[in-house]
């Protein structure tokens, strides 16, 4: 929270009301828990096997698919593959890592972090747009970056209907596949000469930050376009980019939706005084959901992304231990009349995602005033 004030904002920052009890709570028995539970070390181990599993698997399919496929079917698998490894790097590597929370060494942090700048998207910007004002203002429009698809698709009641939101849920899952692209092309660009991120100013990147920044981006031009330059054509390198990058993105899109974009969690409408009627971290649970919290595969694959309210309440601690926690987490929620809700299985909040979508598109009233209740099922 402290990063929170080297924001500077043109307009009224959202303020929440002050917490009677309930982080306080939480913090002690997570704690308690984390301690009483010290098998920790052998965590780290698993977090550490699980990092060296992605980064071999990113290498040994970009090798398959620029070096060694011989016809379009290998080409189309190694293709899958590098963008299963690219979205496992972003779940489990980068995210836990620019959270600060993969290593109690920074050094190992920031060096890890850097991951996500050669996938071609800035880690700078993505501290202040994903750590700060995402994991801050979550489910605010205009404020979290994550729930603004611009023109294209209508997230939160708060945001500005179109006729063709009516469709939303058909055509939005297509469009999560550009986020790659966007990152990589678009929002780091855009964000930096604007030094803004929706309504929220931010300081630019000067020296070694700076110079992270783009040799994080000329690192991703080389090993995207100019590697494969040595054995392939253009439209051939283009091909493969779009392919591989409309995958893992639509997978990190639908990923990030499942936890806030669907049926249960609430998208405040800012009143005049941006006095947010709850406190940060009953924010955090409401406006957040998980998912099959029980499949042992996701929870391995998705760095725990499927306990995103133990994330959003944590996120400086490892991803390893939010399955743990999480018991803690919903019996303190239970004690103090928060909600929690989780959907049980991955289908079921894919689902809901629909239906969210749905209700979105049909919702009537214009952007500010319409209630969620107001929403035409
Ligand atoms: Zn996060």
């Amino acid at each position: 929270m402290n990063s929170l004030n080297k924001l500077t904002t043109q307009v009224v920052r959202p303020r929440f009301v002050a917490d009677l009890g309930f982080y306080q709570e939480l913090k002690r028995r997570v704690q308690q828990c984390v301690e009483q539970h010290k098998v920790s070390r052998r965590e780290f181990r698993a977090l550490h096997v699980k990092t060296v599993v992605m980064l071999c698997w990113f290498v040994l399919s970009y090798v398959l698919l620029v070096f060694v496929a011989a016809n379009v079917w290998q080409a189309l698998a190694s293709s899958l593959s590098l963008a299963l490894a690219i979205a496992g790097i972003g779940f489990n590597i980068q995210h836990d890592a620019n959270h600060g929370a993969y290593s109690d060494r920074p050094i190992l942090n920031r060096t890890l972090g850097f991951s996500l700048d050669l996938l071609g998207a800035s880690s700078y910007v993505w501290h202040y747009k994903h750590n700060i004002l995402h994991h801050t203002y979550t489910n605010l429009s205009r404020w979290d970056d994550d729930i603004d698809l611009g023109f294209f698709g209508r997230l939160s009641p708060a945001q500005r209907r179109r006729p063709i939101y009516r469709v939303q849920q058909y055509y939005l899952w297509l469009v999560y596949g550009f986020l790659g692209p966007k990152w990589h092309f678009v929002d780091d660009f855009v964000n930096i000469i604007q030094g803004r991120i929706g309504r929220s100013q931010f300081r630019r990147p000067k020296g070694w930050e700076l110079i992270g920044l783009i040799g994080g981006k000329l690192a991703f031009v080389t090993i995207a376009f100019l590697v494969p330059l040595i054995k392939h054509s253009f439209w051939q390198i283009g091909l493969f980019y779009a392919i591989t990058w409309f995958i893992a993105g639509g997978v990190v899109g639908v990923v990030f939706q499942l936890a806030h974009c669907v049926e249960g969690p609430i998208f405040p409408i800012l009143p005049s005084d941006a006095r947010i009627q709850s406190s940060w971290a009953v924010h955090q649970v409401q406006s957040t959901v998980n998912f099959a919290p029980r499949n042992k595969f996701l929870t391995w694959y998705l760095g725990g992304l499927n306990h995103q309210i133990e994330h959003h309440l944590f996120p400086s601690l490892p991803h390893v231990h939010y399955s743990r926690i999480s018991k803690e987490v919903r019996a303190v929620c239970a004690e103090f009349g928060v909600r929690y809700f989780a959907h049980d299985s991955m289908f079921r909040a894919i689902v809901s995602h629909f239906q969210w979508l749905r209700r979105m598109g049909k919702c009537t009233d214009s952007a500010v005033t319409c209630p969620l209740q107001a929403c035409d099922l």
